[in-house]
């Protein structure tokens, strides 16, 4: 008779729950179960010990797995970053549009040559795997085969989109309104859900154009996703901006102006979303968009990031408003999850505010995006039943006696921030290693 097969993985194990429950196995065996079919799943978590017993008959040598000192979690879920951005993750940054200007503009109109494109697609999305990320949202450049050569490559539950830019953009990288709905058109149609429409910013995207492709995209349920009060003299620029466009005239708000671009809805995603007025926060909550918190990015320029401030989570969730992390790499500087956790608990901990914990952040880097990317039914945590994904990550020595310790240890110990990559054991996708 035919049996499914078994396999266990042997390590400390987190598995996050919510903000403050984060299940913890100091010694624990995860086993999955692959059918026939070769479809794999998480049966259950268990302590070694209880494992041994009831598994007896099943440990051999070729389906047992050990970490010693290994830390298994769920794979990461950084729900905002730019694929296209990865070599200027450490350019000097003084602000956001001038960082820009200098650096990042430039630096996409070389993905408009495809053997450059292609190169760089391998390359950053192997390394992604191997940092742990498994899901999220990214931005790809405005060139359409870019946008193919990122979806070639990844790894996981990742939405891509090209951006869209048909005003204030260098003329390497400018589209017309026409040719930006087409090559939005042309993502939708082709990748449907794993495609996710991108309109740069409204800096950078004429409201005509946001507007014909967001509606487009919530008749095909398709996620949706921009920037959002990155920094004040982003939004006094919006705001002047949008004064010329008879519909936009009256607009009280940045928010209020994706509002009627129809940008805003339950499948739209928010960087940043530091500076907002409390009409701004009714309108966010009353429409469900999700907004993504990137600490990193957002940091003080002595800590590699943009100096753009610090989102406030506590008023973001007495709204009821959905949140995650993200890394915005590039105005990020770093690609592993374990870096933006660390930079999130630092900063709001210099603020004092002691719900910034190593288990929220983890619940934020994981859960927390596959929840508002309508996936956790399958992914995003190691529950019973959901697909194999996780990361095994080098664990700290010693004993540990709550997920929250094991986690400020394991982050702890990594002296050098472009060490955290290296963190990374191994990562399995769908019961197989990467
Ligand atoms: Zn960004």
């Amino acid at each position: 008779m035919a049996t499914r097969k078994l396999t266990f993985y042997r390590a400390a194990i987190l598995n996050p729950k919510d903000d403050k429950t984060c299940e913890f196995w100091a010694d624990g065996v995860l086993v999955s179960e692959t059918s026939q079919k070769g479809v794999s799943r998480i049966k259950e978590i268990l302590p070694y010990r209880e494992a041994c017993e009831k598994y007896v008959e099943d440990f051999g040598n070729s389906n047992l797995f050990e970490f010693r000192h290994g830390v298994i979690v769920p794979g990461f879920f950084d729900m905002h970053f730019h694929w296209v951005q990865d070599d200027v993750r450490l350019m000097p940054k003084d602000s956001l549009l001038q960082w820009l200007e200098k650096y990042t503009f430039p630096t996409e109109a070389k993905y408009a040559a495809k053997s450059y494109a292609r190169s760089h697609a391998k390359k950053f999305f192997h390394r992604l795997s191997k940092a742990g990320t498994l899901g999220g949202a990214c931005y790809s450049s405005v060139h359409d085969h870019a946008l193919d050569y990122a979806m070639s490559e990844v790894k996981g539950d990742i939405l891509i989109g090209n951006v869209l830019m048909t005003m204030q953009s260098p003329k390497s990288l400018q589209q017309t309104s026409r040719d930006a709905i087409k090559s939005a058109q042309r993502g939708m149609r082709k990748y449907k859900h794993r495609y996710v429409l991108t309109p740069r910013f409204a800096i950078a995207t004429d409201p005509h154009t946001m507007r014909t492709t967001a509606l487009e995209a919530n008749r095909r349920k398709i996620f949706k996703q921009s920037h959002l009060s990155e920094t004040p003299a982003e939004i006094k620029y919006v705001m002047e901006l949008y004064k010329q466009f008879p519909a936009y005239k009256s607009a009280k708000s940045y928010t209020e102006i994706y509002h009627r671009a129809g940008m805003l809805g339950a499948r739209s995603l928010m960087g940043h979303a530091i500076h907002l007025k409390p009409t701004e926060l009714k309108l966010l909550k009353s429409t469900k968009t999700a907004l993504v918190h990137c600490p990193s990015s957002n940091a003080p320029l002595r800590e590699k990031g943009l100096g753009s401030g610090l989102f406030d989570f506590r008023k973001i969730e007495r709204q009821g408003i959905r949140w995650a992390l993200g890394s915005d790499i590039g105005g990020g500087p770093f690609l592993s999850m374990l870096d933006v956790m660390r930079s999130f608990v630092q900063q709001h901990g210099r603020k004092g505010r002691q719900q910034a914990t190593f288990v929220k952040a983890l619940y934020r880097a994981t859960l927390a995006g596959a929840e508002i990317l309508e996936v956790a039914h399958r992914t995003g945590s190691l529950d019973a039943g959901k697909e194999v994904n996780f990361v095994v990550l080098k664990g700290p020595s010693g004993t540990h006696k709550d997920a929250e310790g094991l986690l400020k240890k394991l982050i702890g110990q990594v002296a050098k921030r472009a060490d955290f990559d290296k963190q990374v054991l191994a990562t399995y996708w769908q019961g197989r290693t990467l």
